[in-house]
């Protein structure tokens, strides 16, 4: 089915079409018609699905409605949990609206940069914010902006942004929005306790529940490689040469690993970048450009990539710690294989942390097989593994201490 038969005028459909999309994504097709009637939705997709559109086009479409006014009132609130997504879907709004008579102004706020210009783009009011909670919440405070006025709510990564870390930013920013407008929440998962908290929010939801089938699951090959702790970096080294691997995001478990990782492979040759929520976001974004644009051959990262980010036709993901859970295992492998493109996901599994891959592995119906690499044969003897390589088994977090140790241990 055309974008055209979807409901939305000539001017979003030519903008689509430039922007390469030639047919809607099945999200697409499932949200678009619901939203442009001003339903409420439930977006459940892979990520990399093409969500972002799904629910930009109606939203620009229904700001179409109704008179321009001065100050501009925001009437679109889109909510992300990290600044790398706000600024993605800030770009892909504008880009989005580039052919409507009347483009919104769309304003991204996030914190970690100077407040100053994002309060001067403030000025004259933005039909829609793209934002950090935590950021927008303090330019409400300084009276830069209001909120009254808002008709769509969008959650995007709904399911990060409603669990704990998030909980009370969330409530106090749906205190300030009005208790009618639209919903449209969307994620590549919903766990219980998050769609407990969905029906609360919500007034009848459309479900629009994209299953991974063969025709739209992005092709990941899943592999599982055999290997004690201590041989990991080794075992990176080689497949990057052997496999002529070329962008590898590696997940690791802290903000040290990355930072430690990246430097041991940098030194034998390999152009490895740490990325983590540590650094400041001039270097995030920096490093992330370098990433895109083929300057780093890799990025070692925490599950601070493992979300939203789109770095087209990312070929390699690699568990050089294993995730803490199944959902985490999900967004971190969906950063390969994204739009159709094929793509490999490994991880690296020690005896030690045989029983938590396992775990995940049941958790996601998997039963995947133990590969060996030659020259990096694990003994298979958790003794001979002392880093603790997974961000810890669920039900234990890991201590301080614990990071510091796996973190020493690694150094040997
Ligand atoms: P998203 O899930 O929104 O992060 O989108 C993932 C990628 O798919 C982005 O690079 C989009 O530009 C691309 N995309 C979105 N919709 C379509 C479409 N209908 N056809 C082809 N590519 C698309």
């Amino acid at each position: 089915m055309p974008f055209s038969l979807l409901g939305l005028s000539p001017d979003l459909v030519r903008a689509a079409g430039q922007l390469g999309f030639a047919t809607p994504t099945p999200i697409q097709a499932g949200v678009i018609p619901a939203a442009l009637r001003g339903a409420d939705i439930v977006g459940c997709a892979q990520t990399g699905s093409g969500k972002t559109a799904a629910f930009a086009l109606p939203l620009l479409q229904r700001l179409q409605e109704g008179p321009g006014r001065t100050p501009r009132p925001t009437r679109a609130l889109v909510l992300v949990p990290t600044r790398e997504l706000a600024a993605q879907v800030g770009e892909a709004i504008r880009s989005l609206a580039q052919h409507l008579p009347q483009p919104p102004k769309v304003a991204v706020l996030f914190g970690g940069v100077s407040v100053n210009p994002q309060m001067m783009g403030l000025r004259g009011g933005a039909e829609v914010v793209v934002a950090t909670p935590g950021r927008l919440l303090d330019l409400v405070q300084h009276n830069v902006l209001k909120l009254a006025e808002v008709e769509i709510l969008v959650l995007d990564e709904a399911d990060r942004l409603l669990d704990l870390g998030f909980a009370q930013e969330l409530n106090r920013v749906l205190w300030l929005i009005p208790p009618v407008r639209q919903n449209l929440f969307f994620s590549a998962t919903f766990p219980p306790a998050v769609q407990a908290l969905t029906e609360t929010l919500l007034r009848d939801p459309l479900r629009v529940n994209v299953p991974a089938t063969p025709s739209n699951e992005p092709s990941i090959l899943q592999r599982v490689i055999r290997v004690d702790g201590k041989q990991r970096t080794g075992l990176l080294r080689h497949l990057v040469k052997d496999q002529g691997w070329e962008q590898v995001l590696v997940f690791v478990a802290t903000q040290y690993a990355a930072e430690h990782v990246a430097w041991k492979l940098y030194k034998t040759g390999i152009f490895a970048a740490p990325f983590h929520g540590g650094l400041s976001q001039g270097a995030r974004k920096q490093v992330l450009s370098e990433f895109k644009n083929g300057q780093w051959d890799m990025l070692v990262t925490t599950d601070l990539a493992s979300r939203g980010i789109d770095i087209a036709q990312l070929p390699v993901v690699v568990n050089y710690d294993l995730p803490r859970s199944a959902v985490d295992y999900v967004h971190r492998i969906g950063r390969t294989g994204r739009a159709g493109e094929s793509g490999v996901a490994v991880s690296f599994v020690s005896a030690q942390t045989e029983a938590h891959f396992r775990l995940i592995e049941k958790r996601q119906h998997l039963s995947l097989l133990r590969e060996h690499v030659d020259g990096f044969e694990p003994l298979d003897d958790p003794a001979a593994d002392p880093a603790p390589a997974t961000g810890g088994i669920k039900g234990k977090r890991p201590s301080k201490k614990d990071k510091l140790r796996a973190a020493a241990a690694r150094q040997l």
